[in-house]
């Protein structure tokens, strides 16, 4: 029996990769890596630097010339890492509606998924990696080990994402997010390059029918299968 050294978490917005993935990185003993914080930090500094949302060739400049730093937390502010760009500590702006919105819109773009696939690639083939986001399993890592994909509804992932809003003291309106879940799940399921779909060797679970534990429990198995 060997675990695997590479495992890849793909699945729409909300689908409980992250909880996934962290909880399955910390059983192990393994790195976490949330590809999409990298979206969303080129995203927030393209909203920052008010560069035009479908200026794609200076959306690409930046994805290949700004470094994003991911480190160990160094708040206990419920962050599981720190996100840096261009110096500024972006670990809660990425989260913020107007990332959320823009976000698929730039990763659609080929040049700026080039440049931060790249980068994920090379973190990945070092082993010992949970690695999460929605084209792990078929484009970053095709040779990963294990692949998990993890669906849910609309409905249902719209619902914890509106919970999680409320129980960090938010506002929200919960028709608003489902609206917006279902566009992003539109934008990255039919964009030209690598759109989110499950690789063919993937494990697929369904999450709207199975807890987090549950859902845990399940990967950690095929993780020990
Ligand atoms: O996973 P998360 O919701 O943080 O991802 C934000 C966005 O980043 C996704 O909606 C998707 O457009 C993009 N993304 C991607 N490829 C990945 C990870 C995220 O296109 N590997």
């Amino acid at each position: 029996m060997t675990t695997p050294l590479i495992i890849a978490i793909d699945g729409p917005a909300a689908s409980g990769k992250s909880t996934l993935g962290f909880r399955l990185a910390e059983a192990l003993g393994y790195l976490y890596f949330d590809t999409g914080l990298m979206y969303r930090a080129i995203t927030w500094l393209t909203l920052e630097r008010q560069v035009g949302i479908h200026d794609e060739a200076a959306i690409t400049r930046l994805a290949e010339e700004v470094p994003i730093d991911v480190s160990a937390p160094s708040l206990q502010d419920g962050r599981v890492c720190d996100v840096v760009i261009a110096g500024r500590d972006i670990t809660w702006e990425i989260r913020k509606p107007e990332v959320e919105s823009n976000v698929s819109a730039v990763s659609a773009y080929a040049g700026v998924r080039q440049a931060l696939s790249l980068q994920q690639r090379r973190i990945g083939l070092r082993g010992r990696v949970v690695m999460v986001g929605r084209d792990i399993g078929t484009v970053v890592l095709p040779e990963a080990d294990l692949k998990i994909y993890l669906d849910a509804s609309p409905e249902e992932r719209a619902k914890r994402r509106y919970e999680e809003i409320l129980g960090r003291g938010g506002h929200a309106n919960f028709d608003d997010i489902l609206v917006k879940v279902i566009e992003r799940d539109r934008i990255d399921s039919t964009r030209a390059v690598a759109p989110l779909k499950p690789a063919p060797d993937a494990f697929i679970l369904d999450s709207d029918r199975l807890d987090a534990d549950t859902v845990f429990e399940k990967a950690y198995d095929l993780c020990k299968a």
